[in-house]
């Protein structure tokens, strides 16, 4: 079967400890959650059929060792983790963002997986799959992406969950864009004494004007 692909761009990666890199995204269309604040709605439904050699020509084609699998939530689609794979064997370096509802064990090891754990602003936190926390590995890396003081607290009720299941991967504070401003995230971060990394999307601040391709 064909993945379902809504857009492959080159970029510089935002996000995650890998942000700043200049990186190839390819955008898989669906998604199983509807976050309250989701700024990829585009890629919930739109998308052409590709078969897997095309994607990865398409991605070779930028010349660039960093690409991305991201969504919508590109583990709905079966042929995804069989892209990943494909792609590690051609020597890429490849992350996958995913929503943290889906099962991840299937993905193969030598990937970063980067794994949103959802706040209650969301209105998507009770579909957290926790269990995830066992099946990561320390090189991959733990989001909470948080709009208001509630998610910030709630963001902190996981993290000995994460410390406990998950010891010494990465966890990422995300401010929620145009809801919560970054410094006042950085204030409790410092004053709690907390271990995470706080992360600004750095796409955002390069071309602001965008809602696509970055
Ligand atoms: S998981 Fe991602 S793509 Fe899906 S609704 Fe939430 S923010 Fe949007």
């Amino acid at each position: 079967m064909p993945l379902k692909v809504n857009e492959i761009f080159y970029s510089i990666q935002g996000e995650s400890s890998y942000a700043g890199f200049p990186c190839v995204f390819v955008r898989l269309a669906g998604c199983n959650l509807r976050c309250s604040w989701c700024d990829t709605g585009y890629a919930r439904e739109e998308g052409a059929p590709m078969d897997i050699w095309t994607v990865i020509e398409r991605v070779k084609s930028y010349g660039c060792r960093l690409v991305e699998i991201t969504g919508g939530e590109p583990l709905l689609q079966e042929e995804t983790t069989e892209l990943i794979r494909r792609l590690l064997d051609e020597e890429l370096q490849v992350l996958l963002e995913t929503n943290g509802s889906m099962d991840v064990s299937a993905v193969d090891r030598r990937c970063v997986k980067v794994v949103d754990v959802k706040c209650p602003s969301s209105g998507e936190s009770g579909r957290n799959d926790f269990r995830n926390l066992e099946r990561l590995t320390k090189k991959d890396e733990i989001k909470f992406v948080v709009g208001d003081r509630a998610d910030y607290e709630y963001a902190c009720e996981v993290l000995p969950l994460i410390r406990e299941r998950c010891p010494g991967s990465t966890v990422l504070f995300s401010p929620l864009s145009g809801r919560m401003e970054p410094r006042r995230l950085a204030g409790w971060v410092l004053e709690d004494r907390l271990f995470v990394r706080l992360q600004l999307q750095i796409h955002r601040v390069l071309w602001p004007e965008k809602s696509r391709g970055v």
